[in-house]
């Protein structure tokens, strides 16, 4: 037998590891299942180049749990190791890996961010094992299989050993603290979270069934014996949709896929992108569009991230730009660097490259569905209209692509590009200034009758509903020129679009002075500024409009994004029309108790029809009408 002692600085290096992946000590098994099938895979690779004969018919990583003896093993029938091999990856190679990983963030106050990305390898098996043992015998001819044995000491044995099959044995003695990891289903869960798509076989214990008795020609035989047949549990998928060519799958292939990923999410996605490249790096994976409609919080971080169909991680954060994290799907790539902490990642040329590529196919895809079907693209548009907003506001090249696939939608369901929408509107929504103004609302029953006084101006209105408006529309503004937005209730409609001719005012100067404390005593006069503006006659006698920049500031820092404006109180206009003849007839009133009320009874409608009216003011107003009409 040989003795050893692996050649380390510090003497307690697994208690060190061990501390340090605590919360993320169950990567133990990806590691070692994943060393398992890359051991299959250089067979293979060895013998389709005949520099091994071998067998590849049947290649398989097999987990044995073995509960009484306290035993996980990790079985491949791969290409195994000699006793020269363990000593260099094993005692050599592998070690140097976990002493770098421990002399690097020993004094991190980052262990969090760098807990599950960084691939230990097989040291990783000292996280749960209080002993590993290496069986191994190697694929070449006339080898010696070899045992090797560590717990967890810088001391390690070797011995000859007898094996009959090629390839290696990892066994685990389960430490005392680990023993969850000798449960059934937890092991079931990790396989299945990181091993779901491996490309070998991994078998993971039996399945039993029963079958009726059948005859020579497969019929089942009346009255005939149960059969019970045991199969191997096998875990994974082996030729998940990505690694194949789109060519080679049908629509069916990516729905049926995706319940694979997401069993237990029912919507179906409405359409996804296939990516594949292999220059200037390698990166393919299939990327679903979810129906989001308008919230954007609740799907985030489901894509995942593979390297070589082995699961890393769910969250890709900085590894593709925010907003394409409202996806779905996976993204395998080698060339990622799995290794490293995210704020490094971030920083990683391949990582870069990568993000821009996805970005870029995805943009191309909403074009092109654009392009091909539009009113297909139209139909979709309201549940990805969120997807492309965000978008648009973190990032410039997709701002760019966007703008010509970017939909506005008419209170009357139509829908246009930026550009056909200003073709259609200019003549009519440009302001003395020269300024088109879309005029938009975000509730088509709440702004109902600010939408028909637009209307009756033969103005067009849009819908905007998304939590992003605000954002979206300030960003528009920049890069448009000479366009606005403006909300149906921010001011008069005739303010909104100033045009050349003012009306006159019924009412004069010292007619509106003295009707003015009247109506501040109806009104909280914190809340609201009274302003007099001689409209139509054919205007309401009274509306309350909110400032578009006050707004959209408060909905920005709401949505995200704060500013100073946004922390300021809720302000409101209450806007008197001059020309209105109820307005007139207030004036002339002469019983100061049925002044008042009529002021009130008006400043109440205007109220309500911004659906403010609330408590007791609406209490009032309703027995206070109550009284009008009799
Ligand atoms: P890595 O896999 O990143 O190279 P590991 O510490 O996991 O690092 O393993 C070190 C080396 O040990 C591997 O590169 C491989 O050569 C060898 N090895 C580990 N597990 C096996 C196995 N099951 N069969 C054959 N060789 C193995």
């Amino acid at each position: 037998m040989q003795q050893g002692s692996i050649n380390v600085q510090t003497e307690n290096i697994f208690p060190i590891i061990k501390k340090f992946l605590y919360s993320d000590h169950e990567i133990f098994l990806r590691e070692l299942v994943s060393n398992a099938v890359d051991a299959t895979q250089k067979l293979k690779t060895l013998v389709s180049l005949s520099e091994l004969k071998g067998n590849t018919e049947n290649l398989k990583v097999d987990v044995i749990l073995d509960k009484a003896k306290k035993t996980i093993t990790i079985r491949d029938n791969g290409i195994g190791m000699t006793g020269e091999e363990v000593e260099k990856y094993i005692n050599q190679i592998a070690f140097s890996g976990a002493e770098e990983f421990v002399e690097k963030y020993k004094d991190s106050d980052k262990k969090n961010a760098i807990i599950g990305h960084f691939g230990l390898g097989f040291y990783s098996a000292f996280m749960v094992a209080k002993e590993v043992e290496i069986i191994s015998k190697s694929q070449r001819p006339n080898s010696t299989p070899v045992k090797w044995t560590c717990d967890g000491s810088p001391n390690y044995t070797m011995e000859e050993t007898t094996k009959k099959t090629k390839g290696t044995d990892v066994v685990l003695h389960i430490a005392d603290d680990s023993l969850e990891f000798l449960e059934e289903s937890r092991l079931q869960g990790i396989l299945n979270k990181y091993c779901k798509f491996l490309p070998v076989p991994i078998k993971f214990g039996t399945n039993e069934r029963t079958e009726k008795e059948k005859d020579a020609e497969g019929k089942v035989v009346e009255g005939g014996k149960e059969e019970k047949i045991v199969e191997d549990n096998i875990i994974n998928i082996t030729d998940p949709a990505w690694t194949k060519a789109p060519a080679d799958l049908t629509d069916a292939d990516y729905k049926s896929f995706y319940r694979e990923l997401y069993p237990m999410t029912f919507e179906e996605p409405m359409f996804h992108i296939h990516l594949n490249v292999d220059f200037p790096f390698n990166l393919t994976g299939i990327l679903y569009f979810p129906k989001l409609k308008n919230n954007f919080e609740m799907q985030k971080n489901k894509i995942s991230l593979y390297s070589n169909q082995v699961f890393i991680t769910d969250n890709v954060e900085n590894i593709v730009p925010e907003f394409l994290t409202m996806l779905h799907g996976v993204i395998d790539s080698p060339d990622i660097p799995l290794n490293v902490s995210r704020s490094y990642l971030q920083e990683d040329a391949n990582v870069k490259k990568i993000s821009s590529h996805i970005t870029k196919k995805v943009a191309d895809k909403l074009a092109s569905m654009f392009k091909t079907d539009r009113a297909d693209f139209e139909k979709k548009w309201d549940d990805v209209k969120i997807f492309v907003e965000f978008g648009m506001l973190t990032d410039a090249k997709f701002y760019e692509k966007a703008a010509k696939f970017y939909l506005v939608k008419s209170i009357d369901g139509k829908y246009y590009t930026q550009e056909e929408y200003l073709e259609k509107i200019k003549a009519n929504q440009t302001d003395k200034e020269g300024k088109t103004v879309l005029l938009y609302a975000n509730d088509a029953k709440e702004q109902y009758s600010f939408i028909e006084t637009a209307k009756n101006r033969d103005y067009d209105v849009i819908i905007m509903d998304s939590p992003l408006t605000s954002h979206v529309i300030s960003k528009i503004e920049q890069n448009g020129e000479n366009i606005s937005f403006a909300r149906v209730d921010a001011d008069t409609i005739d303010k909104l679009i100033e045009k050349e001719e003012n009306l006159p005012s019924k009412l004069t100067e010292d007619e509106q002075k003295a009707l003015e404390p009247v109506i501040t005593e109806a009104i909280e006069k914190e809340k609201f500024t009274v302003q007099f503006e001689s409209m139509s006659e054919n205007d309401q006698p009274m509306i309350i409009t909110q400032s578009e920049f006050m707004r959209r500031m408060k909905e920005q820092q709401a949505a995200g994004g704060g500013n100073m404006f946004g922390a300021m109180p809720e302000m409101y206009n209450l806007v008197v029309n001059s020309n209105h003849a109820l307005i007139g007839e207030i004036v002339n009133e002469k019983d100061d108790t049925r002044k008042k009320e009529l002021v009130s009874q008006v400043v109440d409608l205007a109220m309500l029809s911004q659906n403010m009216l609330k408590g007791e003011a609406m209490s009032k107003f309703i027995r206070r009408s109550i009284e009008l009409i009799k």
